[in-house]
């Protein structure tokens, strides 16, 4: 009898506090609840800018620190922020996916799009394929506002891929890109399709699928330039791209649109009373990751940051209604500041002297192995071209030794060189001449590289705007998607 009272007395209690907490939350249907998962921050972002460095994380970040600081500067020690990392709000995600501490960015990004972990090389969706997770970009669609993806490397690829496609292989670039055009987003900019046709290209032209959709398809640079809010849907790919459909290096940059102008034109674009969301991604500090190129990376993360620049300039005219995330996805590369053989001293200045990317510097390889052939190729003729194009006027003995090796294995088709541990472990599959210049270059910069793949090092993010200060602390990079859906008003879905 007195346990039967006592129920109903708690029971009281307890309905009363629910029915308290149900009057409190009735107005906004926001009020934030401490420790409540997917607690909805009280007031709403109503433009919302995802900037996703792939492939950066500290080392990338310090090191254009270091470089831009090295060169603008008569003090050796001096370092430059860069326009994100002194947003007043800093935290750290850790970044394994469901099967491995060490991410690919499919399952990075789904993360980092949904709030949900899966399996590396899946995107958007369970490791078993049964459960579409939704994008914070899929919902804000859904709630009126407008929405941008925009990439530096091609649209389909796995980091903008997140945003609206749910594909058990981030490979299905066929399946990703007719997802692109069914998505209703309003803005998709940067690099293009990797296999608009199919693997077999047998099948419709996606881009003419996303046409019939309602899509403008724009391809030329004045084009680009001058669209407008009358244009409706667009997918704005830059002309003259590079390998995989990618925009080019920034360090090979010449009057090409640069991945700032995609964002401005985005953010002229997006503009309207709903409000709207973008996801600009730095894809390429990840491949210059891959690539063990310093130069090329921290020149990627400079275009990177010009484009959060253009977030600022808007953020100054709406800083209450405004929210800037800033992140990577994971590390690449593991590079590091600091290297054996230049112990406690860097030497930054010196990969400035680099003028172009390993991937440019490939091209010249591959025509003098036209000529020189295997068995053939001599060093003597490359000393002008490292002393011209990549500073490097004072090697060793011990540099030239690894010069020579790499510049013979250059001189063999790729299909036809030896594909043991060693040759992996020197040059990771790529280029062994350009690999060996740009590891040496590195290496007097005091700069040190431990993979040609990922590594699992926890990532920086960095926020400014309304709901900002929830991204500060240590956290999982699911939990940035469910930080931001929650400032944006959206539901994490379980
Ligand atoms: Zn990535």
């Amino acid at each position: 009898m007195s346990s039967k009272k006592n129920w109903f007395f708690m029971s009281a209690i307890v309905s009363t506090v629910i029915a308290a907490r149900l009057i409190i939350a009735a107005p906004q249907q926001t009020t934030a609840l401490a420790g409540e998962e997917n607690a909805h921050y009280a007031k709403k972002a109503k433009y919302v800018f995802y900037f996703i460095g792939d492939g950066m994380a500290m080392p990338q970040i310090n090191s254009t620190e270091i470089f831009k600081g090295t060169l603008s500067s008569k003090d050796p020690m001096s370092k430059d922020k860069l326009n994100f990392t002194v947003f007043p709000n800093q935290g750290m995600q850790t970044t394994q996916s469901a099967n491995s501490f060490i991410t690919d960015s499919a399952a990075a990004g789904t993360a980092l799009a949904s709030g949900h972990k899966t399996a590396n090389d899946v995107l958007g969706v369970d490791p078993t394929n049964a459960i579409k997770f939704k994008s914070m970009a899929e919902m804000a669609k859904e709630k009126g506002m407008k929405v941008g993806i925009v990439s530096s490397v091609s649209i389909d690829h796995a980091t903008p891929a997140v945003f609206y496609a749910h594909e058990p292989s981030r490979n299905n670039f066929y399946e990703i890109a007719l997802a692109m055009g069914s998505s209703g987003f309003d803005y998709f900019a940067g690099g293009g399709l990797l296999s608009p046709t199919g693997k077999k290209k047998d099948k419709t032209d996606a881009l003419e699928i996303a046409k019939q959709k309602g899509y403008k398809i724009v391809n030329d640079q004045n084009a680009i330039m001058n669209l407008s809010k009358n244009d409706g849907k667009v997918i704005a790919i830059q002309p003259g791209l590079a390998n995989d459909e990618a925009m080019q290096y920034e360090i090979d940059r010449t009057n090409q649109l640069s991945l700032a102008d995609f964002t401005s034109k985005g953010i002229e674009l997006l503009d309207n009373p709903n409000g709207f969301f973008m996801m600009v991604e730095g894809g390429k500090v990840d491949w210059a990751g891959h690539a063990n190129d310093a130069a090329t990376s921290v020149h990627d993360v400079m275009s990177f940051d010009n484009a959060i620049a253009e977030a600022l300039k808007f953020y100054a005219k709406h800083p209450d209604e405004t929210l800037i995330v800033v992140t990577g996805d994971h590390e690449t590369g593991g590079m590091t500041i600091g290297f054996a053989g230049t112990k406690y001293e860097t030497f930054f200045n010196k990969i400035n002297k680099q003028t172009l990317s390993y991937e440019e510097f490939d091209k010249q390889i591959k025509t003098y192995r036209a000529t020189a052939g295997e068995g053939g190729g001599n060093l003597q003729d490359w000393l002008p071209v490292l002393a011209n194009e990549f500073g490097l006027t004072e090697l060793t003995a011990y540099d030239k030794e690894r010069l020579s090796e790499a510049l013979a294995q250059s001189m063999i088709e790729p299909k036809k060189r030896i594909k043991d541990e060693q040759t992996y472990l020197l040059y990771g599959g790529y280029e062994p001449f350009s690999m060996t210049v740009t590891h040496i270059l590195n290496q007097k910069a005091g700069i040190g590289w431990t993979t040609y793949a990922h590594t699992g090092v926890a990532v920086p993010v960095f926020a400014q705007g309304v709901g900002g200060e929830m991204f500060q602390g240590y956290y999982d990079n699911t939990d940035v998607a469910k930080k931001m859906m929650s400032i944006m008003g959206l539901k994490f879905q379980q």
